[in-house]
C-alpha cells in the first residue's frame, strides 16, 4: 500500500566506489553467513553483502554483517607488542620478539616454579579453526599445562556435556534444511530473530510455506515468543520439570516410538520410572505452566510426523543447562525424532566459531572429539605430533570458571588470555577484578588492545581481527566455511596462527613438531585426523569449501572417490539406525531427577534477574560499539521492566535506576514494556561494569558452566539522574 501515491521512490545504493568483492564467512555469529567484502580501489574495505549462492542466507545479511567490514579500521586496536613489569604501570612499546621471549620466559619460571599446570590458557570461539588446532598442539604437546579452556564453557557447554551423555559425542545432528521438513518445532529459551536472525528468516519461511506449529519455551515474550503459536512464560530454570512433565504425559498416552527406543536407545524403564513422579498436576505448580497447556503440547509433540526443537542459552546458562539439554534429548528419542528430515535435537550455537573450538581445539580433550581420558586416543595423536604419549595428561584439566577459582585460591598463577575477556563476560566481576589483580604474570593476545582484561596484562600480543587472516569455521549446522584474508592487520598486529608458530618456536626446542605456516596447509593435517571419525572433513580442502559457500561435515574422501558433489545442504547425523558414538551404537535414555539450587527472588531481591543478547551488539561490544550503525541502536545499557512494576517503583521510560544484587550493583536506563513479567527485568550483557557485577552464575554441575540466567535483584530509584548519566558513560568507556 502506497497510501496515495502512484510510484515507489527508487532505491538508491550508495556509490562505494568498489572494484573488488573478497570472500568470507561471517565472523560474528554462529549462523554461518556468507559474505562478501567490497575494496574500492585504495585497497580499503567499503562495503559488505551476502553472498547469493551460499545454501546458508541466500543473499541476506542481519544487522551486523552488513556493517561488518566497519570493524577494520575501528578504535582501540592493537597495533604493536606492549610490555611492563607490573599491570598497573604504564605500558611501553616493544618489539615481537622481546615480547614472546618474555612470555615464554615467564611460562617457563612458573611451570618450574609451580609446576606445569600453573599457568593457564584461555581461549575463545572467535578464531579460525586452523589457529585453535595449533593452539592446542602447542598447548597439550609442548608447553603442557592442562589448565587449557575456551569460552564454550561459557556458552555451548551444556550442549556439549549434554550430547556426549546422551549420544556418546558432541556434534549437533540436524541441520537448517530439517525446518523446511518438520511438522512441529519446538524452540527452548531461543530468540532467534534477535540472536541468530538468518536462521529466523530460514525458519520463518519454511513455516509460511507449511504453517507448523510453533511453541516458545521462554520467561520473556521474545521477539521469537510474539510470533509463536503458543508461548510457555516458564519460570526460570525449571525446564526439566516441564521436559519431565512432557515425557510423563507422552508414555501415559501411549505416545513413544516403542520401535525407535528398543533398536536405538537404552534406559528406557529408569527413565520410565522418574518421569511417573511428574504429572502436569505437580508440574504446574513448579513451571507456572497451566497442566492442561503441558498435555496439549506434549500430544502436540509426539503426534507429529516429524518434532524438532531447537535450543539456545536459556538451557546452557543454567544450574542444569546439561540436564536440559539430556531432557530435549530425550523427548527426541523416545518418539524417534532423530537423524531424520524435520525431526532433530539441535543445539543453536554461539560464536562464529564455537563449533571450530569443540571439534579442533584439544580444550575439553583431543583434536576432533578424542578424549584425553581415552588411552588408544592419545597414543594416536602423541605419535602424529611427535610427541611422548606420556606428556599428555589423562583427563581433562580444569574449566574456565574453575580456573578462575584457582587464581583466587593460589593454584594458578599465570594466564595467556586469546580473544576474550573475562572481565566483562564472566558472572561477578569484582570477584574475577581480584583474581585478574593476583596474577603473577598475565600475557592478552587480542585484536583490540582497550579491553577490560588488558588492564591487568604484563604483555599485549596485538593480533588480527576476523577476515585479516585465513582459515575456515564451523557453524551451527556443522557447515564448514572460509575466511579469506581480505584486509592486512593494522600496524605491527599479526595473525593469531603467527603468533602461535612464533611461541611454538621457543618451546619446540627439538624441532621434531610440525607447525605448518599456512592454514591450508593446516587444514589438509587436520583432515588426515578426521578419517572415519564422526566429524570427518577428509573430503574438503580451502578451494572446495569456498567453491561450494561452505561444506556441512561429514564429507569424506570416499564420498569423492565416488564421484559424490558436497550436497547443498541436509546432512544430518545418526540417520541409521544404533549409530550413536556409545560403544553399543545406541543412545542413552537418562533420567533427571530437578534439584532447584538457583539463587531465586525474595523479599530483599523480589525480582529475576534474566540476561541476553541484542540483535545489534556482540558479546562485550569491543567490536560492535565502536561501530557507529550498530551502536546507535542500543548505545546505553538498559532493563526492560513490566509497566506495571515501574509505575509501582514510581519509576518513569528512560530514567535510570539502581539494580542491586547480592554481589553489586549497577546503574542502568528503565524502558517499560510487556515483553517482561513483573517479577523480573531483563538487562542485556553488552555492557561493561554492569550486567555480569550482578549476576551469580552458579555452575553446572557437568558442564561447569555458569547460570547466567537466573539471578535475583531488586530495583532502587535514583534521585540524581545526572550523576547516574555521568556513571552510565563511565560505564560505556570500554
Ligand atoms: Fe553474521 Fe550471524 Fe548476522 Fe549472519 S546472522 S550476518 S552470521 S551475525
Amino acid at each position: 500500500m502506497l497510501f496515495g501515491r502512484t510510484q515507489k521512490n527508487p532505491i538508491k545504493i550508495a556509490d562505494k566506489g568498489v572494484v573488488e568483492w573478497k570472500y568470507a564467512a561471517c565472523g560474528y555469529c554462529s549462523t554461518g553467513c556468507s559474505i562478501e567484502v567490497g575494496l574500492n580501489e585504495d585497497g580499503k574495505p567499503v562495503a559488505s553483502r551476502g553472498v547469493a549462492d551460499a545454501d546458508v542466507n541466500r543473499g541476506k545479511l542481519c544487522l551486523k554483517g552488513i556493517f561488518e567490514h566497519e570493524l577494520f579500521d575501528s578504535d582501540g586496536r592493537g597495533t604493536e607488542p606492549l610490555i611492563r613489569d607490573q599491570w598497573h604501570q604504564h605500558w611501553q612499546s616493544t618489539d615481537w620478539k622481546s615480547a614472546l621471549d618474555r612470555t615464554h620466559d615467564e611460562i617457563k619460571r612458573l611451570q618450574e616454579k609451580y609446576g606445569r599446570d600453573s599457568f593457564a590458557i584461555i581461549s575463545t570461539g572467535q578464531m579460525m579453526t586452523e589457529e585453535f588446532y595449533t593452539l592446542g598442539k602447542l598447548t597439550r604437546g609442548l608447553i603442557g599445562t592442562n589448565n587449557y579452556d575456551g569460552n564454550t564453557t561459557l556458552c555451548m557447554a551444556s550442549a556439549v556435556s549434554g550430547y556426549r551423555r546422551s549420544f556418546g559425542s558432541d556434534g549437533p545432528p540436524g541441520c537448517y534444511e530439517d525446518f523446511e521438513h518438520t511438522d512441529c518445532l519446538f524452540a527452548w529459551g531461543s530468540n532467534l530473530p534477535e540472536q541468530h536472525p538468518i536462521i529466523y528468516w530460514r525458519m520463518k519461511e519454511a513455516q509460511e510455506k507449511r504453517g507448523f506449529p510453533l511453541v516458545v519455551i521462554d520467561p520473556r515474550v521474545t521477539m521469537l515468543a510474539q510470533n509463536a503459536n503458543k508461548h510457555l512464560a516458564i519460570t526460570p530454570g525449571t525446564d526439566v520439570v516441564l521436559m519431565n512433565a512432557m515425557m510423563h504425559v507422552i508414555f501415559d498416552l501411549g505416545l513413544e516410538d516403542r520401535r525407535y527406543i528398543e533398536r536405538n536407545t537404552n534406559g528406557i524403564a529408569e527413565l520410565e520410572l522418574e518421569v511417573e513422579n511428574y504429572n502436569p498436576v505437580m508440574a504446574a505448580k513448579i513451571t507456572g505452566i497451566d497442566e492442561d497447556t503441558i498435555r496439549s503440547v506434549a500430544k502436540l509433540y509426539a503426534t507429529a510426523e516429524a518434532s524438532m526443537s531447537i535450543w539456545t542459552m536459556g538451557i546452557n546458562q543454567s544450574t542444569h543447562g546439561t540436564d536440559g539439554v539430556v531432557g530435549i534429548n530425550n523427548l527426541s528419542l523416545i518418539t524417534g525424532n532423530i537423524g531424520k528430515p524435520g525431526g532433530t535435537s539441535h543445539s543453536i550455537t554461539g560464536q562464529c566459531n564455537a563449533m571450530g573450538t569443540r571439534e579442533w581445539s584439544s580444550c575439553s580433550g583431543l583434536p576432533n572429539y578424542r578424549y584425553l581420558e581415552n588411552a588408544g586416543d592419545r597414543k594416536e595423536i602423541a605419535e602424529f605430533w611427535g610427541i611422548d604419549e606420556a606428556f599428555l595428561p589423562k583427563k581433562r584439566g580444569m574449566y574456565q570458571t574453575d580456573i578462575y577459582h584457582a587464581i583466587e585460591t593460589g593454584q594458578v598463577k599465570g594466564l595467556w588470555l586469546i580473544a576474550t575477556n573475562p572481565m566483562s563476560s564472566l558472572p561477578d566481576t569484582a570477584r574475577v577484578r581480584k583474581a585478574m589483580e593476583s596474577l603473577e604474570f598475565c600475557v592478552v593476545q587480542d585484536c583490540y588492545q582497550d579491553t577490560e582484561s588488558a588492564q591487568y596484562a604484563h604483555v599485549f600480543l596485538p593480533a588480527g581481527a576476523w577476515a585479516e587472516k585465513e582459515g575456515v569455521m564451523t557453524n551451527t549446522e556443522r557447515r564448514v566455511n572460509l575466511v579469506k584474508a581480505i584486509s592486512a592487520p593494522p600496524g605491527q598486529a599479526r595473525p593469531d596462527l603467527w603468533i602461535f608458530n612464533q611461541m611454538a618456536k621457543r618451546f619446540n626446542t627439538t624441532g621434531k613438531v610440525r607447525f605448518p605456516d599456512k592454514a591450508a596447509d593446516i587444514f589438509l593435517e587436520m583432515t588426515e585426523l578426521s578419517k572415519g571419525r564422526l566429524a570427518d572433513i577428509s573430503g574438503m580442502d580451502h578451494e572446495l569449501i569456498e567453491k561450494h559457500r561452505g561444506i556441512q561435515w561429514p564429507y569424506t574422501q570416499e564420498q569423492v572417490k565416488n564421484g559424490e558433489s558436497p550436497p547443498a545442504g541436509g546432512t544430518r547425523l545418526y540417520t541409521e539406525e544404533a549409530t550413536f558414538s556409545h560403544p553399543d551404537g545406541k543412545a542413552k535414555l537418562i533420567p533427571l531427577p530437578f534439584v532447584d539450587n538457583n539463587e531465586v527472588p525474595d523479599e530483599k531481591y523480589p525480582f529475576w534477574l534474566n540476561t541476553g543478547r541484542l540483535i545489534e551488539h556482540w558479546h562485550g561490544r569491543s567490536k560492535t560499539g565502536k561501530i557507529g550503525y550498530n551502536n546507535k541502536y542500543s548505545p546505553v545499557p538498559f532493563i526492560e521492566i513490566n509497566p506495571d512494576t515501574a509505575k509501582e517503583l514510581g519509576i518513569h521510560r528512560g530514567e535510570y535506576v539502581r539494580l542491586v544484587s547480592k554481589r553489586s550493583d549497577a546503574v542502568v536506563m528503565a524502558m517499560p514494556t510487556q515483553r517482561i513479567g513483573s517479577n523480573a527485568v531483563f538487562l542485556p550483557f553488552h555492557f561493561h561494569d554492569c550486567a555480569n557485577r550482578l549476576t551469580l552464575g552458579l555452575l553446572d554441575h557437568y558442564s561447569r558452566q555458569p547460570a547466567y540466567k537466573q539471578s535475583a535483584v531488586r530495583i532502587e530509584p535514583i534521585a540524581d539522574q545526572k550523576e547516574a548519566a555521568k556513571l552510565s558513560m563511565q560505564m560505556r568507556a570500554f
